[in-house]
């Protein structure tokens, strides 16, 4: 893990800098950083699924999390936007807009950030690879069997009740119980018969404007590490249009802090433009000819916008890759190009979906698309949810 200051210093720290950078936020500023510390109180339910939990689970739960309808009170009612209109500073109300979009409610921010604050939150070293493989060990050390590149058909139902799979190849595998880890909008339409689609999903995928989602526009690079620059740094920047809206910040991320991701004397340099459902309609209308052109010119655009900023890095960013939404899609079947679920707006409920169907017996459904805003702790937790809905079918303990 990787951590510069005790977590309880930095948002001392923080209130301090904030401060010192425009004293007249002085008040505005106290009153974000205290309600960063009320947020630090939230965090999700993982024991078990909400729907398994009795009212004693439920008691325990407001009591771990009594700070969090100060949050709601103060900044459940706003977005981003709204949270950037109370400061004077310039400098403040962009930071309050760049890390998400600013149509998204302003205490998701704070939740988000709380998570970091508070510790519950961390970047592991050696990202998401190492990550992964140390999961895979895991299961393989169990008795679990894994098989990649083995892409699903269909899943195979009889009666009302899922039976097993189809693979690509036309193999069938039978199993007892069915748990699709895919994304829904795959699932749905795809893998089983789309009238299976609960109606909470429904009205995700039919109002983008309630329940947007997002993807990017990405470039990596192979830099020095001798880079000045630390951690994530957004700038601005002459407009650039990229899918179908103007930007005229864009961030760079270094990730020289992680050894294992580059040779010795070198680091990866990231930036990720966030692109929106709108902006996936973009990329998807265009001809494969017209995207490559498009990525090609976009790539020339933004690295001259990098290194007009940070003047260092001329003749040192060796571009790795550069992916679009369609990438996301075309490797994870993910909707819109999306790698959190849909966002939460003011004007709308969180979506949260059951992870089984009535009309589809032994199947249950995991994935960050579970419940908002997605993310790997959703996708984790609703792994485990899946296997407790079994065990609680086999009268079996769920404390797992
Ligand atoms: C740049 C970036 C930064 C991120 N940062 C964070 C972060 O800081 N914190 C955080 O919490 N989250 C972060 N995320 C989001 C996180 O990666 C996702 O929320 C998470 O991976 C979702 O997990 P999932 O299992 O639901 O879906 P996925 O990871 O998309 O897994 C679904 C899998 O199903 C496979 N699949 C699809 N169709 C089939 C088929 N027909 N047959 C077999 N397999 C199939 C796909 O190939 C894929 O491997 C980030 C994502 C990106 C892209």
């Amino acid at each position: 893990m990787v951590r510069r200051l005790p977590y309880w210093k930095e948002l001392d720290r923080t209130e301090r800098e904030l401060i010192a950078l425009s004293p007249d936020d002085e008040a505005e500023i106290k009153k974000f950083i205290q309600h960063v510390r009320y947020a630090e109180s939230c965090t999700i339910p993982a024991e078990k699924p909400m729907d398994m939990m009795k009212i004693s689970d439920y008691i325990k739960m407001g009591k771990s999390m009594a700070d969090m309808p100060k949050v709601m009170k103060e900044y459940g009612k706003i977005d981003l936007n709204g949270l950037a209109e109370r400061f004077h500073s310039p400098l403040l109300k962009k930071l309050m807009t760049d890390y998400l979009p600013a149509n998204y409610t302003a205490y998701s921010f704070l939740v988000s950030y709380a998570t970091m604050t508070s510790g519950n939150g961390n970047i592991p070293i050696g990202g998401s690879l190492a990550m992964t493989n140390r999961i895979i060990e895991k299961y393989k050390s169990m008795g679990g069997e894994l098989y990649i590149d083995t892409p699903v058909k269909r899943i195979l139902v009889e009666n009302g009740t899922a039976k097993g799979i189809e693979l690509e190849s036309g193999k069938k595998v039978m199993a007892d119980e069915v748990i699709s880890a895919v994304d829904l909008s795959f699932l749905f339409g795809e893998l089983i018969d789309k009238s299976y689609m609960p109606k909470e999903l429904k009205k995700g995928y039919t109002s983008s404007n309630e329940y947007p989602t997002t993807s990017g526009f990405q470039m990596a690079f192979k830099i020095d590490d001798t880079f000045s620059g630390e951690d994530t740094i957004c700038f601005g920047c002459d407009p650039i249009i990229i899918g179908n809206r103007h930007f005229d910040r864009i961030f760079v991320r270094n990730y020289s802090y992680d050894k294992t991701f580059a040779p010795e004397g070198k680091a990866v340099l990231q930036t990720n433009i966030p692109q929106t459902d709108e902006d996936f309609h973009y990329w998807k209308s265009l001809s494969k000819d017209d995207y490559r052109t498009k990525k090609q010119e976009l790539i020339k655009e933004v690295t001259n916008r990098i290194v007009r900023k940070f003047p260092e890095l001329e003749g040192n960013l060796e571009l790795l890759d550069c992916w679009t939404p369609l990438t996301y899609e075309r490797y994870c079947n993910a909707y819109h190009g999306a790698y959190m679920a849909f966002a939460t707006t003011l004007n709308a409920k969180q979506l949260k979906i059951k992870g089984e169907l009535k009309s589809l017996k032994n199947f249950y459904m995991a994935g960050q698309w579970i419940m908002s805003p997605g993310g790997l702790p959703i996708a984790a937790i609703s792994g485990k949810f899946a296997i407790q809905r079994i065990l609680k079918k086999e009268k079996k303990s769920i404390d797992i």
